[in-house]
């Protein structure tokens, strides 16, 4: 059997299917990186080991994280299909009837392409667990947003500056719909006034109020109760992009938000292997709306065994956002005592702007946080400590078993950001000890 995952999954259905090996790992050189990984490796824990040990070297992993078993893909490949884009119907009358609902009697839509019966499935869970009236499954976190936009095609969108990058790029490179900023951490009265500044330029009916907390990559938290007030007295339509949080730390619809998307690549996959999103209506007409996109765009079109996967995995998320978190919480003391950091942004430390807030809606946060080096250290050091850190893989992403760290630049005005290079880290499932031990090599060989 191959190493199992250090938090346990909970469908009986993935231990009991017999597995390939993993695949074999060519021996790394003495010198190299991957070399000096494997030799810190031999001092960590076991679950440490279990996470990095398959994983030695990228270059003969081409760059993936996961060695083929791990995550226990296998077991859907042979029981599952592997996607059918057709589905067959015995008259032409059956055809026509599943064809005007959008919905196959099987479960699924008429067409695979549109989603099949185990996105299906996910979407129902996903529906649940939110308080919805269903969900739509779409083949990244990005198509998610993406199927929302274009579903609801707002002429005007009031956006947080902190907003992830990519759906800024999808938004105003498609040039749909004009772009209004807020800040990231507004109050409701600041997003109320914009929204009267809206109102002048577009009808409510044209205009979304789009959210996302906390913000990504330095999370600032709004006044998601104030700003959801203000919309809703403006009659505009609010979504929100709960990947942060995740189900587990906020529940969008409870607070007045029509549609939560979640990047279920990230935490209800867990180990960075459900490339997938989610988007969740709390009405049926708005849950239409997007299965309808669906026809028209063809974003449904996910792997079956990605929403399998993700069906099961979704049900230890909350286990592995509590590990995460605590590893946190260990990294970030650590770093505190560091010279070379100047400050750590996350809003679970009680010295954030934003704790008050964070304690508010998500009581508790997740593995990830930003740390701000001296401004005074050149840049080649600071890169040199990032580099030589060999649990901490440099990689997008973030949510699954492996810790990671990459560069933090938010496309906003420099005066309002900290002083001094910034990195994101996501502490995963690895040993907290090894993960400090890590550091601490690193920081010696740089600083
Ligand atoms: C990663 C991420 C997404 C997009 O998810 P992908 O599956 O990578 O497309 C969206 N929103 C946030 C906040 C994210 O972190």
């Amino acid at each position: 059997m191959p190493p199992s995952p250090p938090v346990s999954e909970t469908s009986a259905s993935e231990t009991s299917t017999s597995e390939s090996s993993t695949p074999e790992t060519p021996l790394p050189e003495a010198g190299g990186k991957p070399g000096r990984r494997a030799g810190f490796l031999a001092g960590c824990r076991p679950a440490t080991r279990r996470i990095h040990a398959p994983i030695l070297d990228l270059a003969a992993s081409r760059g993936h994280l996961n060695p083929r078993g791990l995550g226990r893909a296998r077991a859907f490949s042979d029981l599952g299909s592997l996607g059918q884009s057709s589905v067959g119907f015995e008259t032409l009358a059956d055809y026509a009837a599943a064809d005007e609902a959008g919905r196959a009697p099987y479960g699924g839509a008429e067409y695979g392409i549109v989603q099949s019966p185990e996105a299906d499935a996910v979407g129902r869970k996903f529906a649940a667990m939110h308080g919805g009236a269903g969900a739509v499954v779409c083949a990244s976190g990005l198509a998610a947003i993406a199927t929302v936009l274009d579903a609801f095609a707002p002429k005007l969108v009031l956006i947080p500056d902190g907003i992830y990058f990519p759906a800024w790029r999808y938004m105003s490179e498609t040039g749909r719909a004009e772009l209004l900023t807020y800040p990231a951490g507004a109050s409701g009265a600041e997003v109320g006034a914009l929204i009267r500044e809206a109102g002048r330029r577009a009808a409510p009916a044209d205009t979304m109020l789009y959210l996302e907390a906390p913000g990504s990559g330095t999370f600032e938290i709004p006044d998601i109760a104030g700003i959801v007030e203000a919309a809703a007295r403006a009659g505009l339509r609010t979504v929100m992009d709960n990947t942060w949080a995740s189900h587990v730390r906020f529940r969008p619809l409870d607070h007045g938000i029509a549609i939560a998307i979640q990047a279920t690549t990230k935490h209800e996959g867990g180990y960075g292997d459900t490339p997938s999103g989610i988007a969740v209506a709390r009405h049926e007409p708005d849950l239409a709306r997007l299965r309808r996109q669906l026809r028209i765009s063809g974003h449904g079109a996910v792997s079956p065994q990605t929403c399998t996967r993700l069906f099961h995995r979704v049900d230890g998320t909350q286990a592995r956002l509590d590990r995460h978190a605590a590893s946190a919480a260990t990294l970030m003391q650590w770093f505190e005592g560091q010279a070379f950091a100047t400050d750590i942004l996350s809003p679970a430390r009680p010295a954030s702007p934003w704790h008050a807030r964070f304690t508010q809606y998500f009581g508790a946060g997740n593995g990830l946080f930003t740390v701000v080096f001296d401004e005074a250290l050149p840049a080649e050091r600071v890169h040199a400590f990032v580099d030589a850190l060999l649990l901490f893989r440099v990689a997008e992403s973030w949510g699954g078993h492996v810790s990671l760290v990459l560069p933090v630049h938010p496309r906003r005005d420099p005066a309002l950001l900290p002083k001094g290079a910034m990195f994101r880290f996501h502490a995963g499932l690895e040993e907290a000890d090894d993960l400090v031990a890590d550091l601490a090599q690193a920081a010696r060989a740089a600083f």
